[in-house]
């Protein structure tokens, strides 16, 4: 099947849920995602989308989002991502519960399997899986995430300017959220679990230098303590067991990031943390007419906005890409045609 076999009886709004060809399947609901999803849908791509295993993506599990442009008073995670689903099907997304659970680059159109059983093909293909946070697994971290517990600093450390705040993590991900928390908070604490840190060594200068961090050493989390929101944390030093509690409202898990890509590691390159590589300046991949946007190839600045702006990109190079395509598509068929 080529694009020639684009669905011809889709009509806008919305798809004919019979075609198992699509002109551009988005895989993944967040911020990119729907921000793919309204300029591909905008450009006359039809697009189909997958929303996986989180529909709405990381933003639906957080109350507060005052750093979105356009929110002058901040806005609720799961209101936004409603609106950004509004503003994707007002022009005629197919929005579709399902994951992605297989692939197949080596030929074009692409192949692509919906939980296990459903096969369709598609013309481009938008990858904006995401990426998760990496939790410490605590039963008292998890009933206070959200009311104090959170994995970025960027996103939730205004909340605690001037106040006590804990980092977890030894890595370059936690030098730079305790960093960042520095600025705002009164203190930061750094709890790492060895005798030294992970993180660059320029990072952990910067660091170390900062009047108010203290790092502790050899030091794990027993338990997040508070009932209504955090007010401590319980840690344990490593080498003596000795438990103690640290007064604090904030508590920040920077163990690091696991991006939503293993489906794609057989066709598409990942880099050592397994984020997908990018063509620099685009979001072009190695695979001609599969692009990627969003946390999923970013493990710099995982924010909703530059989500949403890679969003953006990836459906302007899959419309450029699928121009050019279908073009020489076309020709050879009359070359075929005419021989
Ligand atoms: C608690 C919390 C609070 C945050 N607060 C802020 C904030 O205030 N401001 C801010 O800018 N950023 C914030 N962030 C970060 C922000 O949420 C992310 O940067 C942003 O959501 C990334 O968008 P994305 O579209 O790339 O991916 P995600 O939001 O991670 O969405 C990924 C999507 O892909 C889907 N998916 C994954 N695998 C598959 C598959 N195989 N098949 C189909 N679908 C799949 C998932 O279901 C999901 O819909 C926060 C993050 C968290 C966790």
């Amino acid at each position: 099947m080529s694009a020639l076999h684009h669905d011809t009886n889709a009509t806008v709004p919305g798809h004919n849920p019979d075609s198992t060809h699509f002109h551009c399947l988005i895989i993944g609901s967040g911020p990119a995602g729907y921000t793919a999803a309204i300029y591909a849908a905008r450009a006359g791509l039809n697009p189909v989308m997958y929303t996986g295993m989180q529909p709405g993506g990381q933003l639906m599990i957080t109350n507060d989002v005052e750093n979105f442009p356009g929110y002058p008073n901040g806005i609720n995670g799961p209101a936004m991502m409603a609106d950004l689903q509004a503003q994707a099907e007002r022009f005629g997304t197919d929005v579709r519960n399902g994951m992605v659970t297989k692939v197949d680059f080596s030929g074009w159109p692409h192949k692509i399997w919906v939980d296990e059983k459903k096969q369709f093909t598609a013309d481009a293909v938008i990858i904006s899986t995401g990426a998760s946070a990496k939790w410490l697994g605590l039963p008292s971290e998890q009933r206070l995430n959200g009311l104090g517990v959170s994995a970025c600093a960027v996103c939730d450390g205004f909340f605690y300017r001037n106040q006590k705040v804990i980092v977890v993590g030894g890595g370059d991900t936690a030098a730079e959220e305790a960093s960042y928390l520095a600025n705002i908070c009164e203190h930061v604490t750094v709890l790492v679990r060895g005798d030294k840190m992970r993180a660059s060594l320029f990072m952990q200068k910067r660091l170390k230098n900062l009047p108010n961090v203290t790092i502790l050493w050899n030091t794990e989390t027993v338990e997040v303590l508070g009932d209504e929101g955090v007010s401590g944390v319980r840690v344990r030093n490593r080498i003596t067991s000795e438990e103690t509690d640290l007064e604090a409202t904030g508590f920040f898990v920077a163990i690091g990031h696991k991006p939503n890509t293993e489906v794609f590691a057989d066709y598409i390159p990942l880099n050592e943390a397994g984020y997908i590589d990018t063509i620099k300046g685009s979001t072009y991949t190695n695979v001609p007419g599969v692009f990627a946007c969003g946390d999923a190839q970013d493990m710099v600045y995982r924010q909703a906005v530059t989500a949403a702006g890679t969003g953006c990109m990836a459906a302007l190079d899959a419309e450029r890409w699928l121009t050019v395509k279908l073009t020489e598509v076309a020709e050879l068929a009359e070359t075929a045609a005419t021989a």
